[in-house]
């Protein structure tokens, strides 16, 4: 019933030439079975819509007005007009990079989702925090103070990010991953409902690789995966497609 998403977010990582990549993707997935997404910097945008054949592009950040005099900020409308159909909200870096808050992230969701976009919400503990068995607490926490009551099936996509394992080769084992993919579920079925609660996808994120996809996409509850060095290259991010396929 939940089509199944694999989203790739390139960070501050691609100049023109790596176009290339995504050209090369959506020649490999003509017709995929799958959702395809990829979120290259905001530079890129426009020109990755021009180029993406089926594979949606999305933004990696918005701000939470439309215009206005807030230098170096990008809009929804913006990113909605650069041909984008959605945005990464609330990732750890910029949670960490830039101060941002839960409240900030659901101002940004409210604006995202009002401009028509698909909001890809990122919640995520530290290490710490697991260790002190907060997980959950903290993932509730984030959870229902980011994500916006207007949200639905179609324009809330939440993503399961440890912060420790971003970037380090580092995976929760496939119990854990499970009891935070479960634990979501229950909530959003518990404040949407159960048929907006059934119909929103919950993605993995953090050091997802060709050669861990398959395990993390059999996880209860995982309907995909936000990956973000192993997207960065049409050969490694068609392998983890192929796997969630
Ligand atoms: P890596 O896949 O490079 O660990 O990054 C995950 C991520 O932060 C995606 O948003």
């Amino acid at each position: 019933m939940r089509r199944k998403l694999a989203a790739g977010n390139w960070k501050m990582n691609g100049l023109r030439t790596d176009l290339a990549e995504l050209e090369a993707l959506a020649a490999t997935f003509a017709a995929p079975k799958v959702d395809i997404l990829l979120c290259p910097p905001a530079t890129l945008l426009a020109p990755a819509a021009a180029c993406s054949g089926p594979i949606a592009i999305g933004a990696q950040d918005c701000h939470a007005q439309d215009s206005g005099a807030h230098t170096g900020d990008v809009s929804a409308p913006m990113i909605k007009d650069a041909g984008a159909n959605a945005v990464i909200l609330g990732h750890s870096e910029r949670r960490t990079d830039h101060g941002e808050s839960s409240d900030a992230v659901r101002a940004k969701a409210v604006a995202a989702q009002a401009a028509g976009l698909t909001t890809v919400i990122c919640l995520g503990e530290s290490f710490k925090q697991r260790e002190a068995a907060n997980t959950l607490d903290i993932i509730g926490g984030q959870l229902s103070t980011s994500v916006p009551d207007g949200s639905t099936g179609e324009n809330l996509v939440i993503a399961y990010e440890p912060i420790w394992a971003i970037g380090t080769g580092l995976v929760p084992n496939l119990d854990q991953i499970g009891e935070v993919h479960d634990f979501i579920r229950t909530r959003i079925e518990r404040r949407f409902g159960a048929g907006v609660g059934r119909s929103v996808r919950l993605l993995y994120g953090g050091s997802v690789k060709p050669d861990n996809a398959a395990d993390i996409f059999g996880v209860s509850n995982v309907d995909g995966a936000l990956v973000g060095g192993a997207s960065l290259k049409c050969a490694d991010f068609s392998q983890i497609i192929n796997a969630l396929e």
